[in-house]
């Protein structure tokens, strides 16, 4: 059977991949919406049917804190559609392919732009989620986190007992900062990388857009999976035009092949 092209750019990439010290995954939002969470924006996009969120969402809430949790544990609207959402959500053959190179030792690190905990359900550990994570609490002061399900609310707003800052939900709003335990792993996971995986990401937003120009910029490479053309693509050393659940476990079976050829 004839090779295609994306035959052969799945076999670079598998090579890319095992010729590197360090890969680390860049994940955006087309991996969710393979996974049937809509969008925020566009046809069938959550925010295109509510209305865009507030762009001061977290001013207001460390000007009313009460006021941002009668919201969310609204029954209707927004934040109920996205729970709805999310709980129906699982993950997808490309993130059981991340957790499989994981446990391969050819993925070091997750950093994920979305916040919907499909790569943990997959089995995949060291994950960097620079929006937080939808199924925690954190807070805002001493970065500690929760399950949303060991955390028991008593009293409107809640407040960490460590140190009484205030508890939200681990998303990060617009106007609010990175966390900064986040930011600084994300940072040191990149200055490490070697070989980086874009998938369904634009990396057009920062700070997720500073990673791959900084692994290019030490001489790394970087490897694209996206169905569509980026930003970015022209200075990927490998694209993979296609959707990250039919290309990543091709590119994984290709590694499982050369891996004893190649040799640990
Ligand atoms: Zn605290």
């Amino acid at each position: 059977m004839e090779k295609t092209e994306l035959d052969r750019q799945i076999e670079r990439a598998a090579e890319l991949v095992l010729g590197s010290q360090y890969p680390v995954a860049l994940v955006g939002a087309g991996m969710s919406v393979e996974s049937g969470i809509p969008p925020f924006r566009g046809p069938g996009g959550i925010w295109t049917k509510y209305g865009e969120p507030a762009m001061d969402g977290y001013d207001r809430l460390l000007q009313d804190p009460k006021g941002y949790w009668l919201e969310r544990d609204s029954d209707t609207g927004p934040m109920a559609e996205f729970r709805e959402t999310f709980a129906q959500a699982k993950p997808n053959p490309g993130h059981l392919a991340i957790a499989e190179m994981e446990a391969l030792g050819l993925m070091k690190c997750i950093i994920t732009q979305n916040v919907d905990n499909l790569h943990q359900m997959a089995g995949s550990r060291n994950v960097a989620e620079i929006h937080g994570n939808s199924t925690k609490l954190r807070c805002i002061g001493c970065t500690t986190r929760w399950p949303k399900e060991e955390f028991h609310i008593e009293d409107y707003p809640p407040l960490c007992p460590h140190c009484d800052g205030i508890v939200k939900v681990d998303t990060v709003m617009f106007g609010e900062p990175i966390p900064f335990d986040v930011m600084a792993r994300c940072e040191g996971e990149t200055q490490k990388c070697d070989c980086m995986l874009l998938i369904g990401t634009t990396a057009e937003v920062y700070p997720a857009a500073g990673f791959p120009a900084a692994v290019k910029a030490m001489g790394g490479v970087l490897i694209e999976i996206n169905p569509l053309e980026t930003v970015i693509s022209q200075r990927c050393d490998v694209v993979l035009r296609g959707a990250s659940g039919e290309v990543l476990p091709r590119m994984v079976e290709r590694i499982k092949a050369l891996r004893p050829a190649t040799g640990d």
